[in-house]
C-alpha cells in the first residue's frame, strides 16, 4: 500500500521514508519545491517513491498528494532554536500545518495518521528536563499558549511548546473525527547518519548540529546541557512500526534511550576516534553533570509493545560522528 510522508527531505523524514520503503510500502514524500523533490529521488532512486510538491504546509491542496494513499506520517514542523516571530516562524507552521494535514486526509477518507510529536511535548513538572522523575504519556508541557506566542520566552522553549500545541491540535481533531486512528511518536534528540540531501554543513539539522560542534574544531565547549537522546534510524522504525500496530492506535509513543551529557559524548569520541583529539574542546576530568537529575522516559510501547530497543549512546554518537565527517569530504 502507498503511504504519505510529510517533511520527507528533512533529517528524520528521509529515514521515515527509507524504512518504510525497506518495509515494501509505496511512500509519497512531500517537499516545498521541485528542486528538492529532484534531490530527494536522487537519495531513493526505487519507482516505489514519489514525491510530492506542497509549497505550503497550511494554505496547499492535499488533494493530488493523498490520491491512492492508504495512511499518512506528518513529520514536518520548524524545527529551529532561533525564532524571529513565535506565531508565524513556528506556532502556525507546527499547529496549522498539522490541522490542515488532518482536515484533508480526513477528507479523503484515510483512516491512520502518524504524528511525529516529540518528548518536548511532555515533560509537566516546573524543573521540565531536570525534575527527578519518569514522565509518561499523561504528561504535558505547562507553557500556555499565550506564553509560548509572547515573543519572551527562549527559541527552544518556542519549539517544544509548537510540539505540545500541534500534537493537543491533533488529539482534539481526533476526538471529532474518531474514525481516524491516530499515534504520536514523542522522540527525544535524535542523532545519527544523515541521509537527507544537504547542501552544506551549515545548514546541518538542529539535533546533528549539538554533536558537529564538538569536532567541528570551534573548541567552544558547548552548554553544559544535559538531555536524552535516541537515535534517528530506530526512530524511524519506531514510526512504521506504530503505522502497522492497532494496539497503539489512540496512544502516545515516547522514546528515550537515556541520558547523554557533553563529556559523555566527547569522551566517547576522543576513545574511539583519537585522531579527531585536536579538534575537540577540551575534556574536563569530571563530568560538569555528573550528579545533576535529567528526566526519564516511559519508553515501554516503543521498546517493549514495539520491540525497537535503540541504539545506545556510543553506537549513536559514532554513526553521527562518522557521517559528519564523510559529509565535510564530500561537501
Ligand atoms: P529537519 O529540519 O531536518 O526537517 C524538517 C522537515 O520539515 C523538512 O522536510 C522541512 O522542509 C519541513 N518543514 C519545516 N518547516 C516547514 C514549513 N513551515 N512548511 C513546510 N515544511 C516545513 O528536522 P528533523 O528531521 O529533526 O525534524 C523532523 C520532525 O521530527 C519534526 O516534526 C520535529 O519536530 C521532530 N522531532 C525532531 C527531533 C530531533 O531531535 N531531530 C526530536 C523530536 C522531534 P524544508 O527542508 O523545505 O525546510
Amino acid at each position: 500500500s502507498r503511504i504519505l510522508v510529510t517533511g520527507a527531505n528533512g533529517f528524520l523524514g528521509a529515514h521515515i521514508v527509507k524504512e518504510a520503503l525497506d518495509s515494501g510500502y509505496i511512500v509519497r514524500g512531500t517537499v516545498r519545491s521541485s528542486e528538492k523533490a529532484d534531490m530527494l529521488k536522487k537519495v531513493f532512486p526505487s519507482e516505489k517513491f514519489e514525491t510530492a510538491i506542497v509549497p505550503d504546509l497550511i494554505k496547499s491542496d492535499y488533494t493530488e498528494a493523498l490520491k491512492g494513499v492508504t495512511a499518512v506520517i506528518h513529520s514536518a514542523s520548524p524545527f529551529t532554536l532561533s525564532v524571529n516571530d513565535p506565531k508565524k516562524d513556528m506556532l502556525d507552521p507546527a499547529v496549522e500545518g498539522t490541522l490542515s494535514v488532518l482536515r484533508a486526509t480526513q477528507a479523503a477518507g484515510i483512516k491512520r495518521v502518524v504524528l511525529t510529536s516529540s518528548i518536548g511535548a511532555v515533560p509537566s513538572q516546573p524543573e521540565l528536563l531536570s525534575a527527578d522523575v519518569t514522565y509518561g504519556p499523561d504528561d504535558w508541557l505547562p507553557f500556555t499558549y499565550e506564553e509560548a506566542s509572547s515573543g519572551q520566552l527562549p527559541g527552544f522553549i518556542v519549539y517544544i511548546a509548537s510540539k505540545k500545541f500541534a500534537e493537543l491540535a491533533a488529539w482534539d481533531f481526533v476526538k471529532e473525527y474518531p474514525e481516524l486512528k491516530l499515534t504520536t511518536i514523542n522522540p527525544t534528540v535524535v542523532y545519527g547518519p544523515v541521509i537527507h540531501p544537504i547542501s552544506s554543513l551549515k545548514s546541518l539539522n538542529t539535533s546533528n548540529a549539538i554533536i558537529y560542534s564538538l569536532i567541528n574544531g570551534s573548541k567552544d565547549l558547548p552548554p553544559d546541557a544535559v538531555s536524552s537522546f535516541c537515535d534517528v534510524v530506530s526512530t524511524a522504525k519506531v514510526h512504521i512500526k506504530a503505522l502497522q500496530s492497532e494496539s497503539v492506535v489512540g496512544k502516545r509513543i515516547l522514546f528515550s534511550k537515556g541520558k547523554a551529557t557533553i563529556y559523555q559524548m566527547l569522551n566517547i569520541i576522543v576513545k574511539a576516534r583519537p585522531e579527531l583529539k585536536d579538534r575537540l574542546p577540551l575534556i574536563p576530568e569530571a563530568d560538569p553533570m555528573e550528579g545533576k537529575t535529567i528526566s526519564r522516559f516511559d519508553s515501554t510501547l516503543a521498546m517493549d509493545t514495539l520491540g525497537v530497543k535503540g541504539l545506545n549512546l556510543e553506537e549513536t554518537v559514532l554513526q553521527t560522528v562518522d557521517s559528519l565527517l564523510e559529509l565535510e569530504r564530500k561537501l
